[in-house]
């Protein structure tokens, strides 16, 4: 059996190292658990960063997957295929709203697709948000406001203006008559699940539209019931009246881990592109059309939209009811801890060494983004070992390991 240590060593002499040293090597999962090279299990409480939904080796996805690349695999998009069409579809009914979709097989992707869609206003500048991640590349990575993923590339495409999230007033005075979109995510995810006002939603679709911009919403991370609604922006926790966006661009767990993106445009936005304004080869794969549909499918027939709310609401009573846990944030499955120190590092370390999977999203914030159909021995299992944790997070030199 090769190691992890083995394993680890092979990857840092041929992977490039964007990522860091692999600290661990995993090689099997089912449902919310995974296993690593040396044998060792593991709650995964991350969910490849929001993207399991139906968790690991679901037989549902497996089944549309192998039955798809059976009956059909690939065909670029000289040609259509009813899994694309029919996805297409669904999405457009789960938004309730008439729009037209461009497919894609990354949330930076789609990202690329919505920025381009925008240019197509005819206006160039975009209102984006402090703290927002977008994606890393060239046109993504410009509606990123993080200096230290930026400035090693730039010049990046400009014309794009960074406000504070969550600040109605700071989108009243920068969005104008020249700009095309104003682009926010429901919730920050990468920044460590912010939460903005509940009017902040409406209010920046108001300002969008008394300037003729459009309102994009980046809902890759917090789309596909992750928050317990369809849609973070459909979600009444999260915002206090409707919004129908312009633009809302989606990846992440739409087709459970199989590579996809999706560029969602209502109304008029879906029509702006004509034919060879924007194109890819694998995008609306059959394949990864089918993986989405099933899991939009298993979704729907177990209520994971409810139980990801009930689950959610779980684990933030049980993370948070230790006081080194100042705040617990997010919706749904989408969960931020706040601690009282910077030690959201040691945390994670912590924790998968009593076997549980977490992320530090900053230092002093934790995120958990677990499959939606999460059971309750997991959530208990995690209840169980939380304060023993923090203990070692806390203190490492005072606790034995
Ligand atoms: C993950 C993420 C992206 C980028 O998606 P990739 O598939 O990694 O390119 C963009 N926006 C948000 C909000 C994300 O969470």
């Amino acid at each position: 059996m090769t190691t992890n240590a083995a394993w680890t060593e092979r990857y840092t002499g041929v992977l490039m190292n964007t990522f860091g040293s692999p600290k661990t090597v995993l090689v099997r999962g089912q449902g919310a658990h995974v296993w690593d090279a040396d044998g060792r299990e593991y709650v995964d409480l991350l969910g490849g960063i929001a993207v399991n939904a139906l968790g690991h080796g679901h037989p549902r996805l497996v089944a549309a997957v192998t039955e798809q690349l059976e009956t059909l695999g690939h065909i670029s998009n000289f040609f259509a295929s009813g899994p694309q069409i029919r996805l297409a579809e669904r999405l457009v009914g789960l938004l309730g709203t008439e729009a037209r979709v461009f497919f894609t097989n990354s949330g930076a992707e789609a990202n690329e697709a919505a920025f381009k869609l925008t240019r197509r206003t005819g206006r160039t500048k975009i209102v984006a948000t402090e703290g927002s991640f977008h994606g890393r590349t060239m046109g993504a990575l410009a509606l990123t406001s993080k200096l230290a993923y930026r400035e090693p590339f730039e010049p990046l495409p400009g014309d794009v203006v960074f406000v504070p999230y969550g600040d109605v007033a700071a989108l009243e005075a920068a969005v104008d008559r020249d700009t095309a979109a104003v682009l926010v995510e429901p919730i920050q995810g990468e920044a460590g699940v912010i939460v903005p006002p509940r009017d902040y939603l409406p209010s920046a679709q108001r300002i969008a539209h008394e300037n003729g911009a459009l309102l994009w919403l980046d809902e890759i991370q917090t789309g596909v019931g992750r928050t317990g609604t369809w849609f973070a922006h459909q979600n009444p926790a999260l915002v206090d009246a409707p919004v129908v966006p312009d633009i809302v661009t989606l990846a992440k767990g739409l087709a459970g881990g199989i590579p996809i993106g999706a560029c969602l445009a209502t109304h008029g936005a879906g029509k702006l592109f004509d034919p060879g304004n924007h194109g890819t080869t694998f995008g609306g794969n059959p394949v990864a059309a089918a993986a989405a549909l099933a899991v939009l499918d298993v979704i729907a027939e177990e209520d994971l939209l409810a139980h990801a709310s009930a689950q959610g609401a779980k684990l933030r009573a049980a993370a948070g009811a230790d006081a080194r846990v100042v705040e617990t944030r997010g919706a749904g499955l989408l969960v931020g801890l706040t601690l009282a120190e910077p030690r959201a590092a040691e945390v994670v370390t912590a924790a998968q060494d009593a076997g549980f999977l977490l992320n530090a999203a900053t230092a002093e914030r934790v995120r958990m983004a677990p499959p939606l159909n999460l059971t309750d021995a997991d959530v208990e299992a995690f209840a169980a070992a939380w304060p023993a944790i923090l203990d070692h997070a806390f203190d490492p030199a005072g606790v034995a390991p």
